[in-house]
């Protein structure tokens, strides 16, 4: 008899992954690296957790339905490595197939610039370059159309390969879409929570993205089903969390971060982003004011072992940029400018520092 991977494939297809009820193969738990050297057969199974309870029951019942459906002549060799992937990401469909990098901006409270640090950073760049898109997904407090000074654009949908695609906004080289396009704010609140996830579905999903290196997601403060959505629908690159320095906005951040690290949801945390750190007259950028207490957001970082990306000044220009459709990003040579070009720096760093290291894999013997 001659063995080949489809023969054993065929017989792990037989063994069912209890946690989910899928066979190991359909559910992705076979790695692709069956060896084959006449009888003796070597394979991958790949667990999320090094501690899954069915580990060794499901090893049983993989050797068991070899045996049995290919031939009792086979014999597994060595261990059966385990590979227990950390950093189990949701199942995510592949809603945005030309899309490089998701970055999550999100904050634990309102009000502290996260859409202000949202449209700069995209605003930033795409000045160094990259193709970027935005999604303001902020239901209660939209922002984009009035940052970007499009509140009365009117995205509409076109016919693309059979099918109809919302085509984004373009200002700035930037492709925007803000579910602001599609709720009126006032009454934000009467959408239920589904109402709202499909809609931000359908900007995702049906929308002509095309080509991205990076996608911004502005998310609603807090946690809500919005960022259920998100985090189920989509693998994120990352989430970048924006906190003032009040200790009552750190405790927010705190949770926020926590949020996205939490084991079902397993995002990374590029990092914090200090908004307001202190205040600058614009004539006077070397005299800095602490207005808010100093380098909280420096100390959680460190607290939380995550990479501070950059600290952002209260500047009367940001604010202006923000209500004239005109963010400060646009204009390297200010203050401002200056501190979104370093921002969007450091989030590029992280990124390819998150992608070169994925997945982080771990790889554990189990003894028989
Ligand atoms: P959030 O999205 O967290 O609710 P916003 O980005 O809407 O917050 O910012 C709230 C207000 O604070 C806006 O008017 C914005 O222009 C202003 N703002 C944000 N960051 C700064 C800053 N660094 N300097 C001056 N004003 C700022």
């Amino acid at each position: 008899m001659t063995l080949y991977p489809k023969l054993i494939l065929d017989a792990l297809a037989t063994v069912r992954y209890p946690g989910t009820g899928k066979n190991i193969v359909e559910a992705g738990m076979v790695e692709d690296n069956i060896r084959i050297d006449g009888m003796k057969v070597s394979f991958s199974l790949i667990f999320q957790k090094q501690t899954d309870p069915f580990i060794r029951s499901v090893v049983k019942a993989a050797e068991t339905a070899i045996l049995t459906y290919v031939s009792k002549e086979v014999e597994i060799v060595g261990n059966i490595s385990i590979k227990t992937i950390q950093q189990a990401r949701p199942e995510a469909g592949n809603m945005l197939p030309g899309v490089q990098n998701i970055i999550a901006i999100s904050s634990g409270k309102g009000g502290v610039g996260k859409s202000t640090v949202a449209a700069n950073l995209a605003v930033a760049l795409a000045k160094q370059g990259y193709r970027v898109g935005l999604l303001d997904a902020d239901i209660f407090g939209p922002s984009v159309p009035k940052m970007f000074q499009v509140e009365d654009a009117r995205p509409y949908a076109e016919t693309i390969d059979g099918r109809d695609l919302i085509i984004p906004i373009e200002k700035y080289g930037l492709k925007l879409l803000s579910i602001g396009f599609f709720v009126d704010p006032d009454q934000a609140t009467l959408w239920r929570g589904g109402m709202a996830s499909n809609a931000l579905k359908q900007l995702i999903a049906d929308a002509a993205w095309g080509e991205l290196d990076y996608f911004l997601i502005d998310l609603p403060p807090g946690t809500s089903d919005i960022h259920l959505t998100i985090v189920q629908n989509l693998a994120l690159t990352g989430a970048v969390v924006v906190s003032t320095p009040q200790q009552v906005a750190l405790a927010d951040a705190r949770k926020g971060i926590n949020m996205f690290t939490l084991d079902k949801v397993n995002v990374p945390i590029l990092g914090l982003v200090e908004n307001m750190a202190w205040f600058t007259p614009a004539e006077l950028p070397q005299n800095r004011y602490y207005l808010f207490g100093r380098e909280g957001a420096k100390r959680l970082a460190e607290e939380m072992n995550v990479p501070l990306l950059g600290q952002i000044p209260i500047v009367q220009s940001i604010c202006e940029g923000g209500d004239s459709g005109m963010p400060v990003a646009l204009d390297e040579n200010t203050v401002t400018g200056q501190a979104f070009a370093e921002l969007a720096t450091a989030v590029v760093r992280q990124t390819e520092l998150r992608n070169a290291n994925q997945p982080p894999t771990h790889i554990v013997e189990v003894s028989k």
